[in-house]
């Protein structure tokens, strides 16, 4: 056996043909291999899979003449004449080209860039690709440029749809696009196909995807190449995240958490209101899971004020009816005390001890009889805060938190069972990618008995109307949120500007009670904010996005949120989930300049529905996944041809053939 694996080891085998440097091709020497490295391209694989940025229809194009003002398009022309200004003692210059193709003129402009004049002559045919900004004369200024050049390559650039590649400094489009042509040439017998034991049958094969992406014979042949080496990409990341999980259960026993009724009834019974039948299905699949053959990892997805919290509250309850130690992390201090007084409340009367750790309260856990709740911030995954018999993690609004964080709370025991909570509603597409490792489950209801949203957009001139709607609120015992964008990154002036906005608020409003909210203030001065906002000593809190995240006030029905544009959808719909908790309607009042057209598009979605999966999707098409869930979701995959905002039929289908393999 020994004898066996030396041997293999000496006779390596050679580098199969696509994991080939870029620099053993002919024609790359240290400077290409050096510019190519820098587009990241070092393998004759990284090169075949070169996306092109765009393409260009080099068998119809326009003549100069039937260019259209601010419309980006396709040319071909001679040039007749070319020249260098310089002036303001030469710090400045414009280069300029004139094209010539029996319809008219066509002026292109480089400015500050004389070395421009080193790629051009009189006599040269250029294909040019940018958009008119002036008619008299025909005028393009910075357009994308290549000089035609006749010979045998001609057929890889002229008289086809030309790939047009990304570029560094000094690497000519044309050179590049050589390059990957000769490189298919030689290599495309290597492209093998990654899952020959998959029907794939309705997708163009690997090799070929690889040959139309550069070199389409219609236009209609690149987004069924894309198709294929996205559903390729997706296909590594499922299985990826299949093996993971595989292996992770093959060495990860569960403890036994599953509990047996003695805390949870009596619990229910106190509680006030009946379980919603979606948190009832939610507690089953948990409670299956806790007394499962290995870890729970489950992720429990609901809506703003769907009730999650009392559903960690039952599965809590599972863990410490089996004697094992629980701990809670939430993302702010606020919310930590939030739960820490709800879970007091709930489980003192159980007999159960509720600690709390944040940066501000460290609790010394003094060697307990029974099994103990800890609920902290990050502060809990410090290294010095340690706990025996850990059965259970829950991690509540699990977007604010990086995936690193979760696994560093997790070592602190020996696999505990782990259920991560999160409002923001991530659609389909970034679930199955970004938690695919997870089994989800999904709270879709509503306690009854709540009043209704209404989310209003309004212009900055309204704002005196809308301080009379909220002095009226007021007067019928309700209570406020005022909202601005963070003061936090804005600096000093910032928080000046909500502290000014703040004595303005508090004449306004007077004589009803407003209070100031950021998280500049210590630990204390904001639980003192809180309290006094808890038990409507004030009845306004201007704030920032701070109480984004999970406060539970009940009484409190109106939210004004002041440069509404300034946040993504997904954002507002959490923020305005601090009111609509109670039986008494409510009332969110976004607040936006008029007049970007765009973010009033935007805005009108949240007047049109509350349903936070809609709203996600919506902001995922608008801005995109990184936007949505934040910089701390730094564990999104990146891709080269998939699209978490268009593919999610394909990422279906990855999942299932992954399942196959
Ligand atoms: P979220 O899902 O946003 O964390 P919470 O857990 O804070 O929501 O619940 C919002 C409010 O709804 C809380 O005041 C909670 O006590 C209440 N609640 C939760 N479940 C029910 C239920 N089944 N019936 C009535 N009220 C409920
Ligand atoms: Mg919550």
């Amino acid at each position: 056996m020994l004898t066996e694996m030396s041997g293999t080891q000496i006779n390596s085998p050679p580098l199969p043909p696509l994991a080939r440097p870029l620099r053993t091709l002919r024609g790359i020497g240290s400077e290409r291999e050096v510019q190519l490295a820098r587009l990241g391209l070092f393998t004759v694989e990284d090169l075949l899979l070169l996306r092109p940025r765009r393409y260009e229809d080099r068998r119809h194009f326009r003549t100069i003449k039937e260019m259209q003002l601010e419309e980006p398009a396709t040319t071909r022309g001679t040039i007749v004449a070319l020249g260098l200004k310089t002036y303001q003692r030469g710090q400045k210059s414009v280069f300029e080209i004139i094209l010539e193709d029996g319809t008219a003129r066509l002026h292109c402009r480089w400015w500050n860039l004389p070395f421009m004049q080193n790629y051009f002559a009189v006599g040269d045919e250029v294909f040019v690709f940018g958009k008119l900004k002036a008619l008299k004369p025909r005028t393009i200024d910075h357009p994308e440029t290549e000089v035609i050049e006749g010979g045998e390559e001609s057929s890889i650039h002229i008289n086809r749809i030309a790939p047009v590649y990304p570029l560094t400094d000094g690497l000519p489009q044309r050179w590049l696009r050589s390059l990957v042509w000769r490189a298919l040439a030689q290599f495309e017998k290597d492209i093998a196909e990654p899952w020959p034991k998959l029907n794939l049958k309705n997708f163009p094969t690997r090799a070929k995807a690889i040959q139309m992406l550069h070199f389409p014979e219609a236009e209609t042949d690149i987004e069924p190449a894309r198709r294929r080496l996205a559903l390729d990409e997706f296909i590594v990341l499922q299985r990826d995240i299949r093996l993971r999980r595989e292996k992770f259960e093959a060495k990860a026993r569960g403890l036994p958490c599953a509990g047996n009724n003695r805390l949870i009834k009596p619990f229910l019974a106190q509680l006030g209101f009946v379980l919603t039948p979606a948190q009832t299905k939610v507690l089953r699949e948990i409670r299956h899971d806790m007394g499962g053959a290995h870890p729970m990892r489950r992720l429990l997805q609901g809506d703003v004020g769907s009730g999650k919290t009392v559903v960690a509250a039952c599965c809590a309850l599972m863990a410490l009816e089996s004697s094992f130690n629980v701990a809670l992390m939430a993302p702010t201090e606020i919310l930590a005390e939030q739960h820490h007084r709800t879970f007091k409340n709930w489980f003192e009367s159980l007999g159960i001890a509720v600690e709390l750790q944040t940066g501000t309260h460290k609790s010394a856990i003094r060697n307990p009889q029974s099994a103990i709740l800890t609920i902290g911030t990050h502060a809990l995954i410090e290294s010095n805060f340690s706990m025996g018999r850990l059965g259970l993690v829950i991690i509540d609004e699990q977007h604010k938190f990086g995936v690193a964080q979760r696994e560093q709370l997790l070592r602190k025991g020996a696999y505990p069972h782990l259920l991560v909570m999160t409002a923001t509603p991530i659609p389909r597409t970034l679930g199955l990618t970004l938690y695919g490792e997870l089994d989800v489950s999904v709270i879709d209801e509503m306690p009854g008995g709540r009043g209704q949203i209404k989310t209003f957009f309004r212009t900055a001139e309204t704002l005196p109307k809308a301080w009379d709607f909220i002095r009226e609120k007021i007067a019928q015992g309700r209570q406020a949120y005022i909202v601005y964008p963070r003061i936090e990154e804005s600096g000093a002036a910032g928080l000046k500007a909500v502290t000014k906005e703040f004595e303005n608020l508090k004449a306004t409003l007077a004589p009803h009670k407003v209070g100031l909210l950021h998280g500049r203030l210590s630990g204390e001065q904001k639980e003192r904010v809180m309290a006094a906002f808890r038990s409507n000593a004030i009845q306004v809190l201007l704030t920032t996005p701070l109480i984004e995240v999970g406060l539970d006030v009940p009484n409190a029905t109106v939210m004004l949120i002041e440069n509404a544009e300034q946040f993504g959808l997904a954002q507002l719909h959490q923020l305005r989930g601090r009111i609509g908790r109670g039986a008494h309607d409510s009332q969110c009042i976004l607040v936006a300049s008029a007049k970007s057209e765009e973010s009033r598009r935007r805005l009108r979605i949240l007047e049109e529905t509350n349903d936070g999966f809609r709203v996600a999707e919506a902001d995922l098409k608008m801005r995109g996944p990184g936007e949505l869930l934040g910089q701390q979701q730094s564990g999104l995959p990146k891709f080269r041809f998939g699209s978490l905002t268009e593919d999610l039929d394909l990422i279906r289908l990855a999942q299932e053939l992954a399942a196959q393999m």
